[in-house]
């Protein structure tokens, strides 16, 4: 289909969380639009892969805070259950290769860190994350680990003042059918036209003009919801230039999250919705969640620097890694047990170029300004977008719901 001459009122860049949350509302008041998506699904950096009859989230897998998660909604809505059962990393790891007393100073350890960062967040001048740290504390290669599970980048990188305005409550829930399909189903009943990437988005006129590889769409008003490593890299770009969004989305980066999964034989010896870590004196380990939902599987999950580094050798290095931690952990025979499923390369994928985002330190304000419409007519949405609940997909979603609101207003 070729978009030559298409008018529409609202153009939606983007059908990942936050734009589709735009789409639902533009729908809702009956606006015109259209939502212009890259690639050849919906979802974005929520994706559910099929493996059979277990399905895998490479993306987003919790519902965080929620019961404040407007995802609980949109479940209800499309008739999709969830688990309440709550996170792995809640309860005691696996004790096998990490005795409970030494989980037990671990965690009064982090519960100290996480307090003076807290403490730290109110000091006039933002720091690094690692400036918290207890110099030579045992758990510290844990900290930064954890940090790049929950960050996507080390503590070092990670601004203390922006880290500390993120919102969770704790409670963590789950789709068994997958959250990317959950995501990937608002899509349903909305005008997406996939395979289309925006590349340029020229405001010299009265009109937007948007193009693309199938031709130029015009627009009253633009709800921008693509990653920020994308508009650092200008692979969107606007007309006339914006350095303001630029240097905002590049304060803002993209951090590294990547999982494999791995099918294990014969699993009932492994603990059910168990957490299991490699090793604890690295920041470069995995972190393991087994049998999830009772499934013959275990999640592998690697972050920051050290995931960027597997990304380049594939799956074959991603596997290679976890099955050598499990085989420390569980001993020899389980390797002839595991198969490996699937592995993400998300600092790869061209439409995202990374999993989630963080502040650079001095820059936890960059999320306002990014956030900041422009002329009126230019909306930005997207997890970077959100002041308190960035990196997440109930984050994008809430600045999708915001964007489309003021879009609506023009
Ligand atoms: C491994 C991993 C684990 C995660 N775990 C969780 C979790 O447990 N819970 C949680 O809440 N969040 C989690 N997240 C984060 C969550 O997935 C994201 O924050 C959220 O999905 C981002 O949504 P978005 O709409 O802001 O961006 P995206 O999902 O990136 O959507 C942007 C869309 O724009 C499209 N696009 C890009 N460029 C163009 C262009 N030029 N033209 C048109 N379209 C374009 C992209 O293809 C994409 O579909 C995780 C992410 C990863 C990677």
């Amino acid at each position: 289909m070729s978009h030559a001459g298409v008018d529409v009122d609202i153009a939606i860049i983007g059908a990942g969380a936050a734009g589709l949350a735009a789409g639902r509302e533009l729908l809702r008041a009956n606006a015109s639009f259209i939502i212009l998506e890259a690639r050849d699904r919906a979802g974005g950096r929520a994706r559910t892969f099929d493996a059979g009859d277990c399905p895998i989230d490479l993306g987003c897998g919790w519902l965080h805070s929620a019961d404040e998660n407007p995802f609980v909604a949109v479940a209800e809505e499309l008739g999709v259950q969830l688990d309440r059962s709550g996170a792995p990393w809640q309860k005691p790891a696996w004790p096998g290769n990490f005795p409970l007393n030494e989980q037990k100073l671990y965690r009064e350890e982090w519960a100290r860190f996480y307090e003076r960062l807290e403490a730290g967040a109110q000091d006039a001048v933002d720091r690094p994350a690692s400036d918290f740290l207890t110099p030579g504390h045992p758990a510290n290669a844990m900290l930064d680990a954890g940090s790049t599970f929950i960050n996507g980048v080390e503590l070092a990188g990670l601004s203390t003042v922006d880290y500390s305005r993120y919102h969770d409550n704790g409670i963590n829930w789950r789709a068994p059918a997958g959250f990317g399909a959950l995501i990937a189903g608002m899509g349903a009943g909305l005008p997406v036209t996939y395979n289309c990437p925006v590349t340029l988005i020229d405001h010299s006129g009265k009109q937007l003009r948007l193009q693309t590889p199938r031709g130029t769409i015009s627009a009253r008003a633009v709800v921008v919801s693509v990653s920020t490593n994308l508009i650092a890299g200008e692979h969107l770009r606007f007309e006339p230039a914006m350095p303001e969004k630029i240097a905002a989305a590049a304060n803002l980066p993209l951090g590294l999250a990547d999982k494999l999964f791995l099918h294990v034989e014969r699993p009932d010896d492994l603990p059910l919705e168990g957490r299991v870590y490699g090793a604890r004196d690295k920041v470069a380990m995995t972190s393991f969640h087994t049998r999830p939902f009772a499934r013959p599987v275990i999640e592998c999950y690697f972050g920051g620097a050290f995931a960027r580094e597997m990304e380049a050798g594939g799956k074959a290095a991603f596997a290679d890694f976890a099955i050598g931690e499990l085989v420390a952990a569980f001993g020899a025979s389980i390797r002839a047990r595991l198969t490996p499923v699937v592995a993400t390369q998300w600092g790869l994928d061209p439409f995202a170029l990374g999993s989630y985002s963080h502040a650079r330190v001095g820059h936890s304000d960059a999320r306002a300004v990014l956030a900041a419409p422009v002329e009126g007519r230019i909306f930005f949405a997207g997890e970077a977008c959100s002041r308190r609940d960035f990196s997440t997909a109930h984050g994008a979603f809430r600045t999708g719901v915001a964007a489309a609101i003021a879009a609506l207003a023009v």
